[in-house]
């Protein structure tokens, strides 16, 4: 991986949230002379819009400010880890546009950490408590009682080390003693009565094997983390705020960027690096109305078979996003337009939407397809007739060039565009009356072919002289229908996708529900359509705008040119505005 740093981004317009002003004070004293951000993510499971919303900040501030991004595995709960999440992390991010100048782990530190933990003990400020969990819950205290001290608090130096270096060395079962700082059980901030350090658990880990059996607490491995690497600014969100004295007296004991000896272990691996004194900042997390997004909910979602798989379209993961085929840059202008700041919120779901919208509309190459497809037969044209129509790829954009787009006196078009009795003010076919298929003509609807009740053929007559280029093109009609050629289009999946929660607060606690009560039936429909052939030619993950029925992006895993699949990414507008 590259170690230069990302050239500043000068193209954007400039942030200015508060932990951007707070750098840019930083940078202004000389308190630092460069940022240097990670992005810190558990392995524990696949990552979720929040979680772009901290890459799109932490990757988003070493672009602007042109300092160094880690990817760090935060990886000290062995249990819970796995080396398939890591490579999804990974590419998630590079999808997401970013690039880490390097990758780490929270468990290269552990030798590190168990020597800050020794440093520690030896300086009288951590001891070993044989208490057991529920005991220590019991000694704790509540919000209002300070807490009481362990009865092991008080043991001597040599004892601690003793005994913390048989906990390293395995001798004791889990859960039967445990590190603890000592710090102060009637501090008014619950965190700093004595917090564990280290615990002792006997399960293998994804990244060290057998090689521990103890394992450090994330409030003590995050710090140390944090400081080995010179990470200048720690930002976290805002449940983290109660644990920033924790954070600090971690760094400021430990002291790494005063007492180099304890880097030593990293020397070798070259992973050493300018330990420096890092500034925890918290922000507000994101929430977004109709989705859940806790790990644990999106795993028994999957788990529970209530959606495909974690790359199902409908999931607010990154996977699910982008095979439904949200573009990264969608995701990183709805990180820019939320913004940062201290205030919890809510985020319509319809801002992603929006952001979804705008930037395929700008990228995205128009194309006609027909979803539920019902036959016009044009019965003036002989019955072999072809032509081959130019049309426009982009409407607002002639760079996007032109394509050519087969004709013939058979054409699908959409069920929806013609009613045998309409409504008031229905705009498009109906039988004796006149539209405007796309780019040809006006056609006259003369007869309703019937199979039973169902409408099975309309037979048309196209008005010669309105096709384009003649005088009589700008005859008004009132609706422009669109349409494919039935002998050239190409059969065709398409996936209908709408939010997978019928309702804004699918978390809302109520007696005897959960979640899973509020899945919307109707999240995903599997229609069989038709596209032109220029469609079914498009690379998977291209995306499309198929004219009057939305944004559509090829299926990435099961596209192909003579079996297209296409997900609906959005609809053209909001349909959700006025449920
Ligand atoms: P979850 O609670 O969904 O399981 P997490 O916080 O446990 O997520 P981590 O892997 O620990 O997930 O998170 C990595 C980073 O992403 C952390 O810095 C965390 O604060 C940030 N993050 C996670 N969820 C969100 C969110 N909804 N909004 C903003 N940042 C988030
Ligand atoms: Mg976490």
């Amino acid at each position: 991986m590259s170690q230069t740093p990302a050239p500043a981004d000068a193209s954007a317009p400039e942030k200015n949230d508060f932990i951007r002003q707070i750098i840019r004070e930083d940078l202004a004293s000389g308190r630092h002379a460069a940022t240097r951000t990670r992005f810190p993510p558990e392995p524990n499971g696949y990552l979720h819009i929040g979680h772009a919303k901290s890459i799109c900040l932490n990757f988003g501030i070493g672009r602007e400010f042109g300092g160094p991004v880690n990817l760090r595995f935060d990886d000290t709960n062995p249990a819970k880890e796995d080396p398939e999440y890591v490579e999804a992390i990974k590419e998630d991010v590079r999808w997401l546009g970013f690039d880490w100048a390097e990758l780490r782990h929270a468990s290269d530190y552990f030798e590190v950490f168990y020597l800050a933990a020794e440093k520690l003990v030896k300086d009288g400020k951590a001891y070993v408590c044989d208490l057991t969990a529920e005991q220590v819950r019991d000694y704790r205290g509540t919000l209002t009682e300070p807490g009481r001290d362990s009865p092991f608090r008080s043991r001597g130096v040599d004892e601690n080390l003793d005994l913390l270096r048989r906990m390293r060395a395995g001798e004791f079962p889990d859960g039967a003693r445990t590190l603890r700082a000592k710090i102060d059980m009637a501090s008014g901030n619950i965190n700093l009565r004595d917090p564990a350090l280290y615990r002792i658990k006997h399960v293998p880990h994804q990244n060290t094997g057998d090689a521990w059996c103890i394992y450090p607490m994330y409030d003590f491995a995050h710090a140390l983390s944090d400081a080995i690497e010179g990470i200048t600014h720690s930002l976290c969100t805002l449940e983290f705020e109660d644990h920033r004295p924790l954070y600090d007296w971690c760094v400021d004991n430990v002291a790494l960027h005063a007492d180099r000896a304890l880097l030593a272990p990293l020397e070798a691996a070259g992973m050493a690096g300018d330990a420096a004194k890092p500034r925890q900042i918290e922000f507000s997390r994101l929430n977004i109305n109709y989705t859940v997004m806790s790990k644990r909910k999106l795993l028994a979602l999957v788990q529970e078979g209530l959606v495909a798989g974690w790359d199902d379209p409908r999931m607010p993961t990154l996977q699910g996003l982008r095979r439904r085929g949200t573009p990264p840059a969608a995701l990183r202008l709805f990180a820019d337009r939320i913004g940062i700041s201290k205030q919890n919120s809510l985020i319509d779901f319809s801002v992603l939407e929006g952001c979804i919208r705008e930037v395929m509309d700008a990228a995205a190459p128009r194309r006609l397809a027909v979803v539920n497809p019902l036959r016009l037969v044009i019965t003036n044209l002989p019955a072999g007739h072809a032509e081959v129509l130019r049309f426009s790829n982009h409407p607002k954009d002639p760079s996007f060039g032109e394509r050519e787009v087969p004709f013939s006196p058979v054409l699908w078009i959409e069920r929806d565009d013609f009613m045998e009795v309409p409504p008031k003010g229905f705009h498009r076919l109906v039988p004796g009356g006149e539209v405007r298929l796309r780019g040809v003509g006006i056609v006259r609807c003369d007869e309703v072919v019937k199979h039973g009740d169902k409408v099975a053929e309309l037979r048309c007559t196209l008005d010669p002289d309105t096709r384009p280029g003649l005088p009589g093109a700008d005859r008004k009609v009132k609706g422009t229908i669109h349409w494919v050629s039935a002998a050239h289009a190409v059969a065709a999946e398409v996936r209908l996708y709408d939010r997978l929660f019928v309702v804004a607060d699918p978390d809302r606690d109520e007696e005897g529900k959960s979640y899973r009560d509020y899945l919307n039936p109707e999240s995903v429909k599997l229609v069989r359509g038709y596209v032109e052939p220029a469609a079914a030619g498009l690379a998977p993950e291209a995306g499309v705008q198929f004219e009057r029925l939305g944004f559509f992006t090829a299926d990435r895993r099961d596209h192909r040119a003579d079996a297209p699949v296409f997900n609906r990414t959005v609809t053209l507008r909001d349909t959700w505005a006025g449920k």
